[in-house]
């Protein structure tokens, strides 16, 4: 089998000596979110630059689909359409007088013919949820919108691979709740996204992969629980416990809970919270999760089920869900994390609504079922269509 992105005991000095990377092997799976955590200057920037071969390594090498990076200039174009970077500051990344330009600037780059061209630019800004946007000047734009930009010009040349450093470092938690969002979906696409970050929370909950990193080394990958299961190793590389592992491991030290593997989020907290106090996990009466495929059903359906159907709670995922519900006047309790709070709605008794879209529909069913079957729990799922 071969991976998506390997590097082989890969080193890298920056020019005045400083040893960034030390002897650096990994491999990295096709179709995963994979999260390089670290503190500051752990080396995640440099290891990330010599994914799309903008550093070189000083010794070891790089392969994309298990062949080795080459280093001139037609390879190096080849293969930055296929990993895309998006960089921490997108001032570093945008440039262009307009949004459109700014967008086709890589698609023009590679000689499309302007109808093409077009339709990569136009596909790409509805992505991310920027129609409208083509004339606007990049620079007047919020952090989130830049960052969209930004995201925009990678999807319109068709990568296989994101690579996003530090993605919501400086936006407000809602635009990186929504960023997070859209990376998810692309993730369902079947993209690989590979992100850097010092946040967590964030590499907890989002990770199907984390790899910690720090002083240049890989210290531990694995799973989220694998990694952040690990107090001493996590305090060694100057980090924090997610907040849900800290929680769990002080209920263990106090006897309240057994200690195996930590839980990966709240749902799953409170139901060994639930399980030990009560046996097993609630089968009351739940509440049902509707779900509406918004390239289905328009506004006026959504708002006639939402008053018809006595629906407390809803949640949007993905960029057109979110652009539906926002048509249609709906706020929204959930933007992030949107089934896993379903799901505890339902278990205390309360009807919930996601909207989404493509492939996170038959996700979210998949989801669902998927924590019925491992917790027992019985929760009505009821598949929308339109009135
Ligand atoms: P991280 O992304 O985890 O914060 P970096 O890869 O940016 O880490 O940095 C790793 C090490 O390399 C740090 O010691 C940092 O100071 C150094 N470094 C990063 N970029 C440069 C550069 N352009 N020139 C010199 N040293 C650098």
């Amino acid at each position: 089998m071969t991976f998506i992105i390997e590097t082989r005991n890969v080193s890298y000095s920056y020019g005045d000596g400083i040893e960034a990377m030390k002897g650096v092997s990994i491999s990295l799976d096709e179709g995963r979110k994979i999260a390089l955590v670290g503190p500051n200057g752990a080396g995640k920037s440099t290891l990330m630059l010599m994914f799309n071969g903008i550093l070189r390594p000083t010794s070891g090498e790089v392969l994309f689909h298990g062949q080795s990076l080459r280093y001139d200039p037609a390879s190096l174009r080849e293969l930055r359409r296929k990993v895309g970077m998006v960089f921490q500051n997108s001032d570093d990344q945008i440039f262009a007088p307009t949004v459109y330009q700014d967008v086709a600037f890589g698609p023009v780059n590679l000689g499309f013919p302007e109808e093409k061209v077009k339709r990569y630019v136009g596909y790409a800004l509805a992505y991310v949820g920027l129609c409208g946007y083509e004339r606007r000047p990049p620079h007047h734009l919020s952090g989130g919108e830049k960052k969209r930009v930004a995201i925009a010009g990678i999807l319109a040349m068709e990568p296989e691979v994101i690579v996003l450093d530090e993605p919501t470092s400086n936006l407000d938690p809602a635009s990186s709740e929504e960023i997070m969002d859209m990376l998810d979906e692309l993730k369902c696409g079947g993209k690989t996204i590979i992100i850097s970050t010092h946040d967590v929370e964030l590499a907890y909950r989002w990770a199907d992969e984390v790899i910690l990193m720090d002083g240049g080394r890989i210290l531990k990958r694995g799973t989220g629980q694998e990694v952040f299961g690990d107090p001493g190793l996590i305090n060694k590389a100057r980090l924090k416990l997610p907040i849900v592992v800290d929680i769990y491991k002080e209920l263990v030290a106090r006897g309240l809970l057994s200690d195996s593997n930590p839980p990966r989020n709240v749902l799953e907290l409170t139901d060994l919270v639930e399980a030990r106090n009560r046996g097993t996990i609630s089968r009351r009466a739940t509440g049902k999760i509707h779900i509406a495929d918004v390239d289905k059903i328009g506004p006026d359906d959504i708002n006639s089920i939402l008053e018809e159907a006595h629906i407390s709670y809803a949640g949007a995922m993905g960029t057109n869900a979110k652009a539906l519900a926002k048509q249609a006047g709906i706020i929204l309790d959930f933007t992030y994390g949107v089934i896993d709070k379903c799901i505890l709605k339902s278990l205390s008794g309360k009807d919930s609504l996601i909207m989404t879209s493509g492939g996170m529909v038959d996700h979210s069913v998949k989801r669902i079922q998927t924590y019925c079957e491992e917790s027992g729990a019985k929760i009505e799922v009821v598949k929308l269509s339109s009135h």
